[in-house]
Protein backbone atom coordinates (compact mmCIF):
# COMPACT_ATOMS: atom_id res chain seq x y z
CA UNK A 1 0.00 0.00 0.00
CA UNK A 2 1.34 3.52 -1.06
CA UNK A 3 1.35 6.40 1.51
CA UNK A 4 -1.22 8.39 1.63
CA UNK A 5 -0.06 12.21 0.74
CA UNK A 6 -0.86 15.27 3.87
CA UNK A 7 -2.61 17.05 3.05
CA UNK A 8 -3.67 20.21 5.54
CA UNK A 9 -6.99 22.81 5.83
CA UNK A 10 -4.70 25.99 5.04
CA UNK A 11 -6.71 28.89 6.13
CA UNK A 12 -5.35 31.08 3.93
CA UNK A 13 -7.02 30.77 1.45
CA UNK A 14 -9.90 28.69 3.05
CA UNK A 15 -8.87 25.27 1.47
CA UNK A 16 -7.12 21.70 1.84
CA UNK A 17 -3.81 21.42 0.31
CA UNK A 18 -1.07 19.26 0.22
CA UNK A 19 1.75 20.10 2.42
CA UNK A 20 5.34 19.80 0.88
CA UNK A 21 7.92 21.56 3.45
CA UNK A 22 10.38 24.05 1.73
CA UNK A 23 12.90 23.68 3.77
CA UNK A 24 14.82 20.92 6.17
CA UNK A 25 14.27 21.25 9.01
CA UNK A 26 10.15 22.83 8.21
CA UNK A 27 9.95 25.75 9.97
CA UNK A 28 6.81 26.34 12.46
CA UNK A 29 5.75 28.70 14.55
CA UNK A 30 2.87 28.80 17.25
CA UNK A 31 1.96 31.69 19.49
CA UNK A 32 2.66 30.98 22.69
CA UNK A 33 0.80 32.08 26.15
CA UNK A 34 0.67 35.54 27.58
CA UNK A 35 2.04 34.59 31.20
CA UNK A 36 -0.01 36.99 33.45
CA UNK A 37 -2.47 34.04 34.54
CA UNK A 38 -3.24 30.17 35.23
CA UNK A 39 -3.46 28.80 31.48
CA UNK A 40 -7.43 27.60 31.47
CA UNK A 41 -8.27 24.37 29.87
CA UNK A 42 -9.62 26.47 26.68
CA UNK A 43 -6.04 27.73 26.52
CA UNK A 44 -4.51 24.59 26.16
CA UNK A 45 -6.38 23.07 22.88
CA UNK A 46 -3.59 25.18 20.00
CA UNK A 47 -0.63 23.49 22.08
CA UNK A 48 -2.32 19.91 22.13
CA UNK A 49 -3.39 20.59 18.28
CA UNK A 50 0.13 22.22 17.22
CA UNK A 51 2.02 18.48 18.84
CA UNK A 52 -0.79 17.18 16.87
CA UNK A 53 0.29 18.95 13.32
CA UNK A 54 4.58 17.71 15.24
CA UNK A 55 3.44 13.88 15.10
CA UNK A 56 2.07 14.37 11.68
CA UNK A 57 5.20 15.44 10.61
CA UNK A 58 7.29 12.85 12.10
CA UNK A 59 5.00 10.27 11.08
CA UNK A 60 5.80 11.49 7.67
CA UNK A 61 9.18 11.63 8.80
CA UNK A 62 9.43 15.45 8.12
CA UNK A 63 11.98 17.48 10.38
CA UNK A 64 10.39 20.36 11.66
CA UNK A 65 11.97 22.84 13.85
CA UNK A 66 9.25 24.11 16.20
CA UNK A 67 8.69 27.63 18.14
CA UNK A 68 6.97 28.82 20.77
CA UNK A 69 6.95 32.21 21.85
CA UNK A 70 6.40 33.41 25.74
CA UNK A 71 4.69 36.82 25.42
CA UNK A 72 6.23 38.61 28.92
CA UNK A 73 5.77 42.09 27.55
CA UNK A 74 3.56 44.52 25.34
CA UNK A 75 0.27 42.32 25.22
CA UNK A 76 -2.30 45.24 26.35
CA UNK A 77 -5.18 44.95 28.36
CA UNK A 78 -7.48 46.31 25.53
CA UNK A 79 -5.77 43.70 23.44
CA UNK A 80 -4.35 45.68 20.54
CA UNK A 81 -3.16 49.35 20.96
CA UNK A 82 -2.79 51.38 24.31
CA UNK A 83 -3.39 51.00 28.10
CA UNK A 84 -2.43 48.99 30.27
CA UNK A 85 0.40 46.24 29.76
CA UNK A 86 -1.66 42.57 30.55
CA UNK A 87 1.96 41.81 32.72
CA UNK A 88 2.04 44.85 34.50
CA UNK A 89 -1.79 44.67 35.71
CA UNK A 90 -1.57 41.62 36.88
CA UNK A 91 1.71 42.24 38.70
CA UNK A 92 -0.11 45.26 40.49
CA UNK A 93 -3.06 42.66 41.61
CA UNK A 94 -0.83 40.26 42.63
CA UNK A 95 1.68 42.81 44.75
CA UNK A 96 4.34 41.00 42.57
CA UNK A 97 7.40 42.01 40.36
CA UNK A 98 6.63 41.48 37.06
CA UNK A 99 9.59 39.13 36.68
CA UNK A 100 7.50 37.28 39.37
CA UNK A 101 4.63 37.17 37.49
CA UNK A 102 6.29 36.13 34.28
CA UNK A 103 8.52 33.18 35.88
CA UNK A 104 5.62 32.05 37.85
CA UNK A 105 3.00 31.66 35.01
CA UNK A 106 5.79 30.37 32.39
CA UNK A 107 6.37 27.65 34.68
CA UNK A 108 2.39 26.67 35.03
CA UNK A 109 2.32 26.86 31.37
CA UNK A 110 5.07 24.50 31.32
CA UNK A 111 3.88 22.21 34.09
CA UNK A 112 0.41 21.81 31.73
CA UNK A 113 2.42 21.13 29.06
CA UNK A 114 4.15 18.14 30.78
CA UNK A 115 1.16 16.71 31.88
CA UNK A 116 -0.48 16.96 28.09
CA UNK A 117 2.49 14.71 26.99
CA UNK A 118 3.20 17.74 24.11
CA UNK A 119 6.72 17.51 23.00
CA UNK A 120 8.66 19.83 23.82
CA UNK A 121 9.52 22.82 21.43
CA UNK A 122 13.19 22.98 20.09
CA UNK A 123 12.61 27.15 21.42
CA UNK A 124 10.60 29.43 23.84
CA UNK A 125 11.87 32.52 22.84
CA UNK A 126 10.90 35.55 25.71
CA UNK A 127 9.53 38.56 23.83
CA UNK A 128 11.31 40.98 26.55
CA UNK A 129 14.60 39.55 24.97
CA UNK A 130 13.91 40.98 21.22
CA UNK A 131 12.94 44.42 22.06
CA UNK A 132 16.12 46.07 19.93
CA UNK A 133 15.03 44.10 16.78
CA UNK A 134 11.36 44.82 17.42
CA UNK A 135 12.62 48.43 17.19
CA UNK A 136 14.81 48.03 14.53
CA UNK A 137 12.12 46.15 12.47
CA UNK A 138 9.23 49.06 12.98
CA UNK A 139 12.08 51.36 11.93
CA UNK A 140 12.32 49.51 8.70
CA UNK A 141 8.43 49.56 8.41
CA UNK A 142 9.04 53.66 9.16
CA UNK A 143 11.42 53.74 6.14
CA UNK A 144 9.28 52.06 3.72
CA UNK A 145 6.37 54.31 4.29
CA UNK A 146 4.18 52.50 5.66
CA UNK A 147 3.58 54.11 9.70
CA UNK A 148 2.97 57.05 10.96
CA UNK A 149 3.02 58.65 14.29
CA UNK A 150 1.29 59.59 16.73
CA UNK A 151 1.47 60.96 20.30
CA UNK A 152 0.67 57.50 21.35
CA UNK A 153 3.06 55.45 19.61
CA UNK A 154 4.03 54.33 16.13
CA UNK A 155 1.15 52.74 13.58
CA UNK A 156 1.05 51.15 10.78
CA UNK A 157 -1.31 52.38 8.17
CA UNK A 158 -2.95 49.30 7.35
CA UNK A 159 -4.23 51.37 3.96
CA UNK A 160 -0.96 50.95 2.38
CA UNK A 161 -1.60 47.30 2.09
CA UNK A 162 -4.29 46.35 -0.79
CA UNK A 163 -4.02 42.83 0.81
CA UNK A 164 -5.25 43.56 4.48
CA UNK A 165 -7.03 41.15 5.98
CA UNK A 166 -7.46 38.47 3.53
CA UNK A 167 -6.85 35.89 6.17
CA UNK A 168 -9.79 36.99 7.87
CA UNK A 169 -13.40 34.66 7.89
CA UNK A 170 -15.09 37.52 9.53
CA UNK A 171 -15.61 41.11 8.43
CA UNK A 172 -12.28 42.93 10.44
CA UNK A 173 -14.64 46.11 11.09
CA UNK A 174 -16.61 43.50 12.47
CA UNK A 175 -14.32 42.00 14.14
CA UNK A 176 -12.50 44.97 15.90
CA UNK A 177 -15.86 45.90 17.20
CA UNK A 178 -16.35 42.58 18.88
CA UNK A 179 -12.68 43.20 20.15
CA UNK A 180 -13.58 46.47 22.41
CA UNK A 181 -10.52 48.04 20.74
CA UNK A 182 -10.66 51.35 22.05
CA UNK A 183 -10.46 54.73 20.17
CA UNK A 184 -7.19 56.02 19.24
CA UNK A 185 -6.91 59.83 19.14
CA UNK A 186 -5.54 60.02 15.53
CA UNK A 187 -5.57 57.11 14.97
CA UNK A 188 -6.62 56.90 11.08
CA UNK A 189 -8.25 53.44 10.46
CA UNK A 190 -9.94 51.38 12.62
CA UNK A 191 -7.81 48.51 11.68
CA UNK A 192 -3.91 50.26 12.38
CA UNK A 193 -2.34 48.73 14.83
CA UNK A 194 0.63 49.77 17.12
CA UNK A 195 3.78 48.43 16.29
CA UNK A 196 5.35 50.77 19.23
CA UNK A 197 2.98 51.88 22.43
CA UNK A 198 4.55 55.53 23.86
CA UNK A 199 4.15 55.39 27.47
CA UNK A 200 1.55 58.55 28.39
CA UNK A 201 2.24 61.41 29.73
CA UNK A 202 2.87 61.23 33.85
CA UNK A 203 2.46 57.00 33.26
CA UNK A 204 5.65 55.33 33.85
CA UNK A 205 5.18 52.00 32.42
CA UNK A 206 6.95 49.30 34.52
CA UNK A 207 8.78 47.78 31.62
CA UNK A 208 10.09 50.16 29.24
CA UNK A 209 12.79 50.88 26.81
CA UNK A 210 14.32 53.65 24.47
CA UNK A 211 13.00 54.32 20.97
CA UNK A 212 12.83 56.60 18.08
CA UNK A 213 9.00 56.72 19.48
CA UNK A 214 9.63 57.74 22.90
CA UNK A 215 9.84 55.64 25.89
CA UNK A 216 7.49 53.03 26.05
CA UNK A 217 6.66 49.17 24.86
CA UNK A 218 6.33 47.12 21.79
CA UNK A 219 2.65 46.54 20.02
CA UNK A 220 2.14 42.38 20.85
CA UNK A 221 1.59 41.76 17.58
CA UNK A 222 5.07 42.78 16.28
CA UNK A 223 6.88 39.85 18.48
CA UNK A 224 5.84 37.34 16.65
CA UNK A 225 6.38 38.55 13.55
CA UNK A 226 10.31 39.57 14.82
CA UNK A 227 10.71 36.15 17.04
CA UNK A 228 9.84 33.85 13.93
CA UNK A 229 11.81 35.54 11.13
CA UNK A 230 14.84 36.12 13.79
CA UNK A 231 14.73 32.04 14.51
CA UNK A 232 12.85 30.66 11.23
CA UNK A 233 14.29 32.54 8.99
CA UNK A 234 12.77 35.12 6.50
CA UNK A 235 9.86 32.53 5.56
CA UNK A 236 8.95 29.38 7.00
CA UNK A 237 6.40 26.42 6.47
CA UNK A 238 3.53 26.35 9.09
CA UNK A 239 1.86 29.29 11.45
CA UNK A 240 -0.41 28.21 13.83
CA UNK A 241 -2.91 29.63 16.74
CA UNK A 242 -6.62 29.40 17.89
CA UNK A 243 -9.41 30.67 15.56
CA UNK A 244 -9.58 34.09 17.35
CA UNK A 245 -5.78 34.61 16.23
CA UNK A 246 -7.38 34.57 12.46
CA UNK A 247 -9.61 37.13 12.52
CA UNK A 248 -6.73 39.71 13.64
CA UNK A 249 -3.39 39.09 15.69
CA UNK A 250 -2.52 36.84 12.56
CA UNK A 251 -3.90 39.34 9.94
CA UNK A 252 -1.65 42.04 11.70
CA UNK A 253 1.25 39.60 11.74
CA UNK A 254 1.08 39.34 7.74
CA UNK A 255 0.48 42.60 6.75
CA UNK A 256 3.69 44.27 8.75
CA UNK A 257 5.81 40.82 7.57
CA UNK A 258 5.18 41.44 3.97
CA UNK A 259 5.86 44.98 3.93
CA UNK A 260 9.06 44.29 6.06
CA UNK A 261 10.39 41.53 3.63
CA UNK A 262 8.66 43.07 0.68
CA UNK A 263 9.60 40.33 -1.67
CA UNK A 264 6.07 39.62 -3.11
CA UNK A 265 6.14 36.42 -1.31
CA UNK A 266 3.87 35.20 1.08
CA UNK A 267 4.85 35.20 4.16
CA UNK A 268 4.38 32.10 5.69
CA UNK A 269 2.42 29.23 3.32
CA UNK A 270 0.08 27.29 5.85
CA UNK A 271 -1.94 29.23 8.59
CA UNK A 272 -3.55 26.59 10.74
CA UNK A 273 -5.78 27.27 13.29
CA UNK A 274 -7.99 25.16 15.58
CA UNK A 275 -11.69 25.93 16.72
CA UNK A 276 -12.88 27.23 19.99
CA UNK A 277 -13.08 24.65 23.51
CA UNK A 278 -16.28 26.24 24.93
CA UNK A 279 -16.05 25.89 29.07
CA UNK A 280 -20.03 27.16 29.00
CA UNK A 281 -21.41 27.02 31.96
CA UNK A 282 -20.43 23.84 32.75
CA UNK A 283 -19.08 24.29 36.76
CA UNK A 284 -15.91 22.59 37.39
CA UNK A 285 -13.91 22.81 40.55
CA UNK A 286 -12.32 26.35 40.31
CA UNK A 287 -9.98 27.63 42.68
CA UNK A 288 -10.75 30.83 42.14
CA UNK A 289 -13.58 31.27 40.59
CA UNK A 290 -11.92 31.49 36.70
CA UNK A 291 -12.30 29.20 34.29
CA UNK A 292 -11.21 25.49 35.03
CA UNK A 293 -7.60 24.81 34.59
CA UNK A 294 -5.73 21.66 34.46
CA UNK A 295 -4.82 21.33 38.09
CA UNK A 296 -8.71 21.45 38.93
CA UNK A 297 -9.41 18.72 36.56
CA UNK A 298 -6.44 16.67 37.92
CA UNK A 299 -7.99 17.40 41.96
CA UNK A 300 -11.32 16.61 40.85
CA UNK A 301 -9.65 12.67 39.82
CA UNK A 302 -9.42 13.04 36.16
CA UNK A 303 -6.38 12.39 34.42
CA UNK A 304 -4.66 15.02 32.12
CA UNK A 305 -4.33 12.14 29.28
CA UNK A 306 -8.33 11.47 29.98
CA UNK A 307 -8.42 15.67 29.24
CA UNK A 308 -6.05 15.56 26.06
CA UNK A 309 -8.25 12.12 24.77
CA UNK A 310 -11.49 14.80 24.98
CA UNK A 311 -9.87 17.13 22.69
CA UNK A 312 -8.49 14.52 20.18
CA UNK A 313 -11.52 12.84 20.48
CA UNK A 314 -12.80 15.39 18.22
CA UNK A 315 -11.65 17.11 14.72
CA UNK A 316 -9.47 20.37 15.37
CA UNK A 317 -11.85 22.36 13.08
CA UNK A 318 -14.98 21.47 15.19
CA UNK A 319 -15.93 23.88 18.39
CA UNK A 320 -15.64 21.34 21.27
CA UNK A 321 -17.85 21.71 24.49
CA UNK A 322 -16.40 20.59 27.70
CA UNK A 323 -18.70 18.58 29.80
CA UNK A 324 -18.83 16.60 33.30
CA UNK A 325 -20.33 13.98 30.91
CA UNK A 326 -17.50 14.19 28.01
CA UNK A 327 -14.42 14.42 30.57
CA UNK A 328 -16.08 11.42 32.19
CA UNK A 329 -16.51 9.23 29.31
CA UNK A 330 -12.89 10.21 27.81
CA UNK A 331 -11.49 8.92 31.48
CA UNK A 332 -13.53 5.56 30.94
CA UNK A 333 -12.33 5.29 27.08
CA UNK A 334 -8.85 5.97 28.46
CA UNK A 335 -9.41 3.52 31.52
CA UNK A 336 -10.58 0.69 28.67
CA UNK A 337 -7.87 1.32 26.02
CA UNK A 338 -5.10 1.22 29.10
CA UNK A 339 -6.85 -2.19 30.54
CA UNK A 340 -6.43 -3.74 26.85
CA UNK A 341 -3.21 -2.78 26.31
CA UNK A 342 -1.32 -3.58 29.28
CA UNK A 343 -0.99 -7.02 28.72
CA UNK A 344 0.70 -6.23 25.01
CA UNK A 345 3.27 -4.08 26.70
CA UNK A 346 6.43 -3.81 26.07
CA UNK A 347 5.17 -1.82 22.81
CA UNK A 348 7.56 -1.00 19.84
CA UNK A 349 8.43 2.71 18.63
CA UNK A 350 6.65 3.19 15.66
CA UNK A 351 6.61 6.88 15.36
CA UNK A 352 6.87 7.07 11.70
CA UNK A 353 4.95 5.19 9.09
CA UNK A 354 7.78 3.14 8.11
CA UNK A 355 9.00 2.14 11.06
CA UNK A 356 4.95 0.73 12.05
CA UNK A 357 5.32 -0.89 8.51
CA UNK A 358 8.73 -2.51 9.32
CA UNK A 359 6.90 -4.29 12.51
CA UNK A 360 3.39 -4.91 11.15
CA UNK A 361 3.35 -8.57 10.27
CA UNK A 362 -0.36 -9.23 9.20
CA UNK A 363 -2.81 -8.07 6.69
CA UNK A 364 -5.47 -7.16 9.61
CA UNK A 365 -2.83 -4.90 10.85
CA UNK A 366 -1.64 -3.57 7.49
CA UNK A 367 -4.96 -2.77 6.79
CA UNK A 368 -5.29 -0.67 10.37
CA UNK A 369 -1.90 0.85 9.81
CA UNK A 370 -2.96 2.10 5.81
CA UNK A 371 -6.41 3.45 8.09
CA UNK A 372 -4.15 5.27 10.61
CA UNK A 373 -2.32 6.85 7.59
CA UNK A 374 -5.20 8.04 6.04
CA UNK A 375 -6.51 9.47 8.98
CA UNK A 376 -3.96 11.78 9.81
CA UNK A 377 -3.01 12.67 6.30
CA UNK A 378 -6.63 14.14 6.01
CA UNK A 379 -5.93 17.10 7.63
CA UNK A 380 -5.40 15.61 11.62
CA UNK A 381 -8.41 13.63 11.91
CA UNK A 382 -7.46 12.16 14.99
CA UNK A 383 -11.38 11.03 16.18
CA UNK A 384 -10.79 8.17 12.97
CA UNK A 385 -7.43 7.21 14.83
CA UNK A 386 -9.14 6.44 17.57
CA UNK A 387 -11.80 4.71 16.17
CA UNK A 388 -9.34 2.55 13.97
CA UNK A 389 -7.15 1.57 17.18
CA UNK A 390 -10.70 0.80 19.16
CA UNK A 391 -11.48 -1.56 16.00
CA UNK A 392 -8.22 -3.57 15.97
CA UNK A 393 -8.22 -3.84 19.86
CA UNK A 394 -11.23 -5.59 18.96
CA UNK A 395 -10.26 -7.07 15.65
CA UNK A 396 -10.03 -11.40 16.43
CA UNK A 397 -8.23 -11.54 12.69
CA UNK A 398 -4.57 -9.44 14.11
CA UNK A 399 -1.94 -10.50 15.56
CA UNK A 400 -0.28 -10.00 18.62
CA UNK A 401 2.40 -8.46 16.85
CA UNK A 402 0.52 -6.79 14.23
CA UNK A 403 -1.53 -5.39 17.32
CA UNK A 404 1.38 -4.20 19.10
CA UNK A 405 2.47 -2.02 15.52
CA UNK A 406 -1.14 -0.71 15.20
CA UNK A 407 -0.93 0.64 18.98
CA UNK A 408 2.27 1.99 18.54
CA UNK A 409 1.47 4.16 15.76
CA UNK A 410 -1.82 5.12 17.22
CA UNK A 411 -0.30 6.24 19.81
CA UNK A 412 2.92 7.90 18.16
CA UNK A 413 -0.01 10.22 16.17
CA UNK A 414 -2.33 10.73 19.80
CA UNK A 415 -0.03 11.16 22.33
CA UNK A 416 -1.77 9.42 25.07
CA UNK A 417 1.21 7.51 27.14
CA UNK A 418 -0.59 4.18 25.87
CA UNK A 419 3.10 1.96 26.28
CA UNK A 420 3.50 3.55 29.86
CA UNK A 421 1.05 4.65 31.60
CA UNK A 422 -0.27 2.77 34.53
CA UNK A 423 -3.90 1.94 34.47
CA UNK A 424 -4.31 2.05 38.54
CA UNK A 425 -2.89 6.14 38.00
CA UNK A 426 -6.73 6.56 36.68
CA UNK A 427 -7.94 4.85 39.79
CA UNK A 428 -5.67 4.89 42.47
CA UNK A 429 -7.50 3.86 45.34
CA UNK A 430 -7.93 2.20 48.69
CA UNK A 431 -11.01 1.65 49.89
CA UNK A 432 -12.25 3.94 52.41
CA UNK A 433 -14.24 1.43 54.59
CA UNK A 434 -10.88 0.09 55.53
CA UNK A 435 -9.92 3.00 57.23
CA UNK A 436 -10.38 3.25 60.83
CA UNK A 437 -13.06 5.06 61.98
CA UNK A 438 -11.72 8.15 63.94
CA UNK A 439 -9.54 8.64 60.67
CA UNK A 440 -12.44 8.45 58.78
CA UNK A 441 -14.50 11.03 61.27
CA UNK A 442 -11.67 13.54 60.59
CA UNK A 443 -11.38 13.46 56.50
CA UNK A 444 -15.10 14.21 56.71
CA UNK A 445 -14.92 16.91 58.88
CA UNK A 446 -11.62 18.40 56.75
CA UNK A 447 -13.96 18.22 53.64
CA UNK A 448 -16.44 19.46 55.52
CA UNK A 449 -14.59 22.68 56.66
CA UNK A 450 -13.41 23.22 52.88
CA UNK A 451 -16.87 23.16 51.69
CA UNK A 452 -18.00 25.68 54.21
CA UNK A 453 -15.06 27.73 53.48
CA UNK A 454 -16.30 28.02 49.97
CA UNK A 455 -19.37 28.42 50.17
CA UNK A 456 -17.80 31.47 52.18
CA UNK A 457 -15.55 32.30 49.26
CA UNK A 458 -12.70 31.84 51.37
CA UNK A 459 -10.53 30.34 49.15
CA UNK A 460 -7.13 30.95 50.78
CA UNK A 461 -9.01 28.54 53.60
CA UNK A 462 -10.11 26.25 51.58
CA UNK A 463 -6.94 25.67 49.72
CA UNK A 464 -5.25 25.20 53.17
CA UNK A 465 -7.53 22.58 53.85
CA UNK A 466 -7.00 20.86 50.27
CA UNK A 467 -3.60 20.59 51.23
CA UNK A 468 -3.98 19.03 54.31
CA UNK A 469 -6.24 16.42 52.91
CA UNK A 470 -4.04 16.04 49.86
CA UNK A 471 -1.25 15.18 53.18
CA UNK A 472 -3.94 12.55 53.81
CA UNK A 473 -3.93 11.16 50.23
CA UNK A 474 -7.37 12.08 49.84
CA UNK A 475 -8.33 13.09 46.50
CA UNK A 476 -11.74 15.39 46.59
CA UNK A 477 -14.24 15.48 43.49
CA UNK A 478 -16.42 18.16 43.46
CA UNK A 479 -19.86 17.17 42.11
CA UNK A 480 -23.47 19.02 41.74
CA UNK A 481 -24.61 16.96 44.68
CA UNK A 482 -21.52 18.37 46.68
CA UNK A 483 -18.43 16.28 47.30
CA UNK A 484 -16.87 13.30 47.31
CA UNK A 485 -13.47 11.74 48.24
CA UNK A 486 -11.41 8.84 47.93
CA UNK A 487 -8.13 7.50 49.22
CA UNK A 488 -5.40 7.50 46.60
ZN1 LIG B 1 1.46 35.46 17.58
Amino acid sequence: MSDHQLRLYNSLGSRIEDFVPESNPSGMYSCGPTVYAFPHLGNMRPYVFADTVRRALRWKRINVHHVINITDVGHAVADTNTGEDKMEAAAARERRSVQDIAEFYTAAFFNDINALNILPADEYPRASAYVPEMIEFAAELQERGVTYQIPSGLYFDTAKDPNYGALAHMDTEGQLEAARVEQVAGRRHKTDFALWRAEEPGRRRVMRWDSPWGCGAPGWHLECSVMSIALLGRHFDIHTGGVDHRELHHVNEIAQSQAYLCDGLPWVRFWLHNEFLQLGAEKMAKSAGGAPRLADLVEAGYHPLAFRLFLLGAHYRSQLDFTTAAIDAAQATLRRLLARIQPLRPLPAADTLADARRLQTDPAAASALDQIDAAISADLNTPKILAVLQDALRDPAITPAGLRATVAAADALLGLSLATLDPDDLDKGRAKEDLPAEDRQAIERLVADRTQARNDKDWARADQLRTELDDRGVQITDTPQGPTWHLR
